[in-house]
């Protein structure tokens, strides 16, 4: 069987490597230029493979096709596939084809990295022999070619989702919906939410969907369309009777009556979406019965994911907290939700259409200088520039921590959280946070 590979980065040549274990006949194709290493991986596993270029011959001759979750659906050469009627995967469903693996399947807008590593944390600590996958790390299918995990917890993006026939995660996570990525899926916002759902369609009544109940988005699917998995809800607003909520000051949980208490102060993550995650994760443990006083543990001692409400360094009495990954406007609400001293908000980037009005009232309460870093400044400009004492504009990443630190009085903190995509001035979110730190370990 000819299996035929668009993309040549990690999904890709993790899904080569597993085909051509498996005696298919395979060929990667990638429009843009294959990293290094991965030539030399393909090239040492005597993988055939293009560059710069699709050759649609070969390409249109596959008998299955692999898409990369970075390349969009209206891409001609995937057009031309489907117009012939080839099938056109993810590498989810391919690798899920040769594993046995149990998965836990975890996706949303945002929370996801987060929600996936405690998960993982929780069960390694619990003694399972448990796998991460999906877009972090090592890919799935080169994990499912080379390694033997009895389980698997995987990041799911939307992208991945859209690629599925037949797989189903034993227990899916649905953190939360907002809008994102309209442009993948023709602006239309219900597009986005049943693509999110997916992850729930071949699942079984033996099966889980953990979700937010305070959702609006996942509220009005569920109450729209049916869900064969166990429902079983968190909230921190309201009590749950077959799932996760918040009692005061602790984290209750009680799914098919195994009950886990634990007070929120034992846990290392902050931040109200934080206890969300923990809810979540903490309800796939209390599924799978991982001891409880493992579980305790590792949420006392889970120190958070790089990026994420990242705390760096309290200099003079001033805390810098990088939130870099915070590329929209609902993670930015919680970052500006979890400040409890006088805020200096670095704020900026690429607007991915943005509305900033639901952060008004936090701004109002918690914001004293708004620092504006990016190529354009004007929609922050006119939301906020009567909310705030004092608004800066700069345009690199040491004059926006330099400023920061000339407006901080002892007790302040300076958070960045760009609410915005960082490729006007960075290569990407990462970079943003690195250029952040550096800049406050230089002060
Ligand atoms: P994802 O992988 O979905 O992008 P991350 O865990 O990387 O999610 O977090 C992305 C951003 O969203 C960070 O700024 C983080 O602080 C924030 N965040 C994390 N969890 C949540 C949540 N449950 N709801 C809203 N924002 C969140």
């Amino acid at each position: 069987k000819r299996l035929v590979i668009l993309g040549g980065g990690e999904s890709g040549v993790g899904t080569a490597i597993l085909g051509k274990k498996e005696g298919y006949d395979v060929f990667v194709s990638d429009f843009g230029k294959i990293k290094d290493n991965y030539r030399d991986v393909l090239n040492q596993y005597e993988i055939q493979w293009e560059d710069e270029q699709h050759t649609e011959d070969k390409i249109l001759n596959a008998d299955v096709v692999m898409k990369s979750p970075g390349i969009p659906e209206k891409a001609p050469i995937v057009k031309k596939l489907i117009e012939k009627g080839i099938p056109v995967i993810s590498e989810i469903e391919f690798a899920n084809d040769f594993t046995k693996a149990m998965t836990i399947g975890i996706t949303g807008s945002n929370g996801k990295t987060t929600t996936t590593m405690l998960t993982y944390h929780l069960l390694k600590e619990g003694g399972l022999n448990v796998g991460l996958g999906g877009n972090i790390g090592k890919s799935f299918a080169w994990q499912v070619a080379e390694e033997h995990y009895d389980s698997y917890v995987l990041e799911l993006s939307s992208f991945q989702l859209d690629g599925i026939i037949n797989y189903k995660p034993h227990i899916a996570i649905i953190t939360n919906i907002s809008p994102d990525h309209l442009d993948r899926y023709e602006y239309k916002y219900e597009n986005y939410i049943a693509s999110k759902f997916r992850i729930t369609m071949n699942q079984t009544e033996e099966d889980y969907l953990i979700y937010d109940a305070d959702d609006e988005a996942i509220g009005n699917w569920l109450k729209n369309n049916k869900v064969k998995a166990q429902l079983i809800p968190f909230s921190i607003s309201k009590s749950i009777e077959n799932g996760a909520f918040l009692n005061n000051k602790t984290m209750e949980i009680n799914i098919n009556q195994e009950e886990f208490l634990m007070e929120t102060a034992n846990i290392a993550l902050e931040g109200k979406h934080n206890m969300k995650n923990a809810m979540a994760a903490t309800s796939v443990a209390n599924i799978l019965r991982i001891r409880k006083q493992t579980i305790r543990e590792s949420l006392s001692n889970f120190q958070g994911v790089e990026h994420r409400l990242e705390k760096v360094l309290k200099i003079h009495n001033v805390q810098y907290i990088n939130d870099s990954k915070a590329t929209n406007v609902n993670a930015t609400f919680f970052a500006l939700d979890s400040m409890t001293t006088p805020t200096i908000w670095i704020v900026g980037g690429v607007d991915k259409g943005n509305d900033y009005a639901e952060l008004m009232p936090l701004v109002h309460e918690k914001v004293k200088a708004i620092i504006c870093l990016g190529v354009d400044n004007k929609k922050i400009i006119d939301a906020f520039g009567n909310v705030v004492d004092m608004m800066v504009e700069v345009d690199n990443m040491h004059d926006a921590v330099n400023t920061a630190r000339h407006i901080a009085e002892k007790g302040d903190t300076v958070l960045l959280s760009p609410a915005c995509a960082s490729f006007d001035l960075f290569q990407n979110y990462e970079d943003r946070g690195n250029q952040f730190k550096r800049e406050v370990r230089n002060l």
